[in-house]
């Protein structure tokens, strides 16, 4: 029996793990579930799934979510704020946490369910791409097992060879980066500025939280993927090949030295990935449906268009100035996007908020917790400043 923490729970990816879970009542038993404000439905999953601890990050909540459970789940324990998500990351009797908090905000319980030596399922990718260095010292250090739910990075997991790391590179050239191009691909450029919040989280393929479905229209995901994939596989940029699949059958591809190139194909659905991770290294039914490749037929790939996604090459420029850079670009783009879902900015505006931001920044090397957090805070600031401005 596997004891499992979902942070984020109640959003996409924290459902389609819920959903897996239930598949599979005799190995995985829930210890914790936590959300940020939907508490209603966080309440729901409780009462089926009957966790030891609820917790909701938004701690002005928690007397309304004590009073929703105390009659259906007594024995459910509720925490509140950072503290709780600590715990629950922590605690002894937790194997596996699901990182699946989105944004900036899963650092904390990542980087601390990392350092207690538990096998952390990444989703929350924006963790990573903020503090790399820290987040991949705490995994060696605290002896956890990290391994990808990004669909990509879980396909990239799959196709490299199980004996991959600590310098062992198993003839692997470069890994091929696969990207649907959202919903945006082929949209007449001068209609960009004009997209609305509904249509950027319109995605063709995949059924996501709002703040990544803007970061797949803006192809700022694909960025933060391949600053993701650096510090995951350990290359640098330049072995990643971002390529634009717009099926998303081919979910990424690994080229090794003979020419070979491995693919993992599945259905667009995240239960895909989390299943593999949930029972790594066995395989258990996810209750995705069997790939009919004759009627998906055609699998097309082409070159990304840096003129349509600057957002994209923001984070390859990032990624190649390394240090804070990818911390700023993290912020700026969680600033912009906000901005941008609150109708306070245009859909092309985010880049350029990104940009001003990422060119202001004095590019350091954090390398404490509190200096990541630090240039994180600035750069949203820098960020802020420049909304009125422009809106
Ligand atoms: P979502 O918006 O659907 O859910 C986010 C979850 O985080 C919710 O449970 C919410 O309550 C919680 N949350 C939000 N703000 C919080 C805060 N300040 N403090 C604590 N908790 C907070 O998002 P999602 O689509 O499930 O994505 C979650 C993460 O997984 C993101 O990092 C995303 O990049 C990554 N991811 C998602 C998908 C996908 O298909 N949805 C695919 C790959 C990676
Ligand atoms: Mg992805």
């Amino acid at each position: 029996m596997q004891t499992l923490t979902i942070l984020g729970a109640t959003g996409s990816i924290g459902i389609s793990t819920l959903d897996v879970a239930a598949r599979h009542p005799d190995r995985f038993a829930i210890f914790a579930l936590s959300c940020h404000s939907k508490i209603v439905d966080l309440a729901e999953q409780c009462r089926k799934f009957k966790p030891l601890y609820a917790v909701v990050s938004d701690s002005s909540k928690v007397d309304e979510l004590k009073k929703l459970l105390e009659l259906d789940c007594p024995d459910t324990e509720v925490l509140s704020g950072v503290d709780g998500l600590s715990f629950v990351a922590t605690a002894p009797q937790v194997d596996t946490v699901m990182a699946a908090i989105v944004g900036a905000a899963g650092l904390l319980p990542t980087l601390e369910a990392a350092n207690a030596g538990k096998r952390v399922l990444l989703a929350n990718k924006e963790s990573l791409v903020m503090a790399g260095p820290l987040f991949m010292n705490a995994v060696k250090t605290g002896g956890a097992t990290l391994l990808p739910i990004d669909s990509e990075h879980n396909a990239i997991f799959q196709c490299l060879p199980p004996d991959y790391g600590n310098e062992k590179r198993g003839g692997v050239r470069k890994i091929l980066l696969t990207a649907s191009g959202g919903p945006f691909r082929t949209l007449d450029l001068d209609a960009l500025p004009g997209m609305t919040p509904e249509q950027a989280c319109a995605h063709p393929n995949w059924d996501m939280g709002r703040k990544i479905s803007v970061d797949s229209a803006t192809m700022m995901n694909k960025g933060l993927e391949l600053i993701e994939a650096c510090w995951l596989f350990d290359v640098s940029p330049d072995e990643v090949e971002v390529i634009i699949h717009p099926q998303s059958i081919i979910h990424s591809m690994v080229e090794y030295v003979d020419g070979s190139v491995l693919a993992q194909l599945g259905n667009p659905d995240m239960r895909t990935p989390i299943a593999h991770a949930m029972a790594w290294p066995e395989r258990i039914d996810s209750g995705v449906s069997s790939l009919d490749i004759i009627s998906a037929a055609q699998l097309d790939f082409e070159a990304p268009d840096l003129e349509r996604f600057p957002c994209l090459a923001l984070a390859m420029k990032a990624a190649q100035m390394g240090g804070s850079a990818p911390t700023v670009l993290n912020a700026a783009n969680e600033v912009a996007v906000d901005a941008f879902l609150s109708g306070q900015i245009g859909f092309t505006q985010i880049a350029e908020i990104v940009s001003a931001v990422l060119n202001q920044a004095e590019n350091t090397e954090p390398s404490t917790l509190e200096a990541v957090q630090l240039c994180d805070q600035q750069a949203r600031e820098q960020a802020r400043e420049l909304i009125p401005a422009i809106a």
